[in-house]
């Protein structure tokens, strides 16, 4: 897959001469096998077809990029190639790297699923997104809620799902965390991570990452988002008791270090930039037994909110991001 032409930069050069607003359509071929490669090696079932953006999804999609701060979507620079469109994805979104001749990710292009988006509204599809890594029954309930009733619409939607995607496209070129394109045992011993570092570790001999709470947090291991929930819904309310002694701004941010990441800048851009909500509610046969909270401006998460204010503070603070 390293060696497909969609994962290498001389591809993409046609493509990156127009401007970024313009990057925004239907995936091109080579784009579409190299995901259809992507599902089969990590197991996903769904075979990706190239998808036609209907006017309406367009609309909402270059909507919610311009709702943004300017200076966070000028982040990524030419790091971002373009924003493509596919049906039968498996998940909502997806980012991967494009290499220079050394092999080295010097670029990323987001893709998502047209129809998914198509048919989300910004709390059901986070509440459903927050329910996959659990089993239903035993009568609890997990809700989600990223935005007030009002504002609780398709555009809002994809403008989150848009700012995790953004994230893994910010990584690109940084020491934040590891690549994703390498194993975790062949990362280097000697190399340093800023973000990752404060939450996670290598296990080299198994070749995972492990998070430094794993001692404390049982339930991480077993925390499967999209494909086979692994968790018995009675295990919500321990699981989230133990996240809330992490540092991980979100479940799906204990899954690995480069969605630690993601997770982060979307939840810090969305909750502490743009003051929007952001809430984890369980509850039992209709009681609220549990709500977790976003963990900006709580001491468990002040290292990373530092990091990423001054991620966001540098760039806005310069021209011509690199
Ligand atoms: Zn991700």
């Amino acid at each position: 897959m390293q060696k497909h032409v969609a994962a290498r930069i001389a591809t993409w050069q046609a493509v990156v001469s127009v401007p970024v607003s313009e990057r925004i359509g239907t995936a091109p071929p080579y784009l579409v096998e190299y995901i259809n490669l992507d599902n089969i090696l990590n197991g996903f079932p769904e075979r990706p077809r190239a998808a036609k953006v209907e006017a309406d999804l367009l609309a909402d999609v270059k909507a919610a990029i311009a709702d943004l701060p300017a200076e966070i979507w000028n982040l990524p620079g030419q790091r971002l190639l373009g924003i493509y469109f596919v049906e039968n994805l498996g998940g909502t979104g997806y980012t991967d790297y494009v290499l220079d001749r050394n092999a080295k990710p010097v670029a990323a292009y987001m893709v998502f699923d047209a129809a998914v988006l198509a048919r989300t509204k910004a709390n059901a599809w986070a509440t459903w997104k927050e329910s996959t890594p659990f089993k239903t029954g035993s009568g609890y309930v997990l809700d989600a809620r990223i935005e007030a009733d009002g504002d609780d619409n398709r555009k809002n939607a994809i403008q989150y799902i848009l700012l995790h995607e953004l994230g893994h496209v910010l990584s690109v070129g940084t020491n934040l965390h590891p690549p994703w394109n390498i194993a975790p045992r062949d990362v280097a011993g000697s190399a340093t991570y800023p973000y990752s570092d404060l939450s996670w570790q290598i296990d080299r001999k198994a070749n995972k990452y492990r998070s430094l709470f794993d001692a404390r947090f049982p339930q991480r291991t077993s925390t499967v988002y999209y494909v086979g929930a692994k968790l018995p819904a009675d295990a919500m309310v321990s699981t989230y008791a133990n996240l809330g002694n992490t540092n991980f701004p979100s479940l799906y941010a204990a899954t690995s270090p480069g969605d630690d990441f993601a997770e982060a800048f979307a939840s810090y851009v969305h909750v502490v930039l743009m003051q929007r909500p952001w809430q984890i509610r369980i509850s039992h046969n209709g009681d609220v037994v549990k709500v977790f909270k976003s963990c900006w401006g709580e001491p468990r998460c002040a290292r990373k909110q530092e990091l990423l204010r001054d991620l966001v503070e540098r760039s806005s603070s310069v021209t011509g991001v690199r």
